[in-house]
């Protein structure tokens, strides 16, 4: 408990300071906890020190997390932003808060189908894959804007961005350049008028290269909780 307190604490100072660098307002940035393979109680005592948006990989074992904390269910915003298969739709429309992870028009129908009516419209990001890798998920770069309308248009969805996954790269100006292709894929969203606010990149060990590409969500994972 002590140590997720001072982890988040660590993890916002640098945050904090990373947009202070690039002249950035400080709550410009929102911090995704992501908890994938720690248990729900450490979520509790991440939630308990104030952190309050959680990001999870795997559907089932968020699901298992998600019941375990009913209490807090008002409170917690749930986000996923691992892969998602088209059996598990349903699921993730009736329980979670955000998918990040939408790089497929026909996901993206079947959660809009299947949200629920007295739930708010799922919020969701498309994802962007720019280093083209074939294992990777995502979109390509040159797909993103017929996606990105497709999913607009869809009534029970709200389209508030991209998030990405850059290969990590010790080269600074290599992993500076990947997280650059990311900004300009969420630039060219918004010059065609598509309404974004969120641009989600950086992880625990690039955060600060994200923030100073304007990233405007983090999702820090070992950073907060330890290795996996
Ligand atoms: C695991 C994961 C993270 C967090 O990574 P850390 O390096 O542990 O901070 C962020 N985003 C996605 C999509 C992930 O799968």
């Amino acid at each position: 408990m002590a140590t997720i307190a001072n982890n988040l604490q660590l993890v916002r100072n640098r945050i904090q300071a990373a947009c202070a660098q690039t002249g950035r307002p400080a709550d410009s940035v929102t911090l995704l906890a992501v908890s994938k393979t720690f248990p729900a109680v450490t979520v509790r005592d991440a939630f308990h020190a104030g952190q309050r948006w959680f990001g999870e990989n795997y559907v089932q074992e968020a699901l298992d997390k998600i019941a375990e904390l009913a209490d807090l269910r008002e409170q917690i915003t749930w986000h996923l932003i691992g892969p998602l298969q088209s059996n598990k739709t349903r699921v993730v429309a009736e329980h979670f808060d955000w998918v990040q992870s939408v790089d497929r028009l026909k996901i993206a129908q079947r959660l809009s189908e299947q949200r629920p009516a007295h739930l708010p419209p799922l919020q969701v990001c498309i994802q962007v894959n720019t280093s083209g890798e074939e294992s990777k998920s995502g979109v390509a770069p040159g797909e993103a804007l017929a996606l990105a309308q497709a999913v607009a248009a869809l009534p029970r969805l709200q389209l508030r961005g991209v998030m990405a996954l850059p290969a990590p790269s010790p080269d600074p100006a290599v992993q500076a350049e990947a997280l650059a292709q990311v900004r300009v894929v969420f630039e060219q969203l918004r010059t065609a008028g598509l309404p974004l606010d969120v641009l989600s990149m950086g992880m625990s060990a690039d955060l600060e290269a994200a923030v100073a590409q304007g990233s405007t969500m983090v999702r820090v994972g070992t950073a907060l909780f330890g290795q996996r």
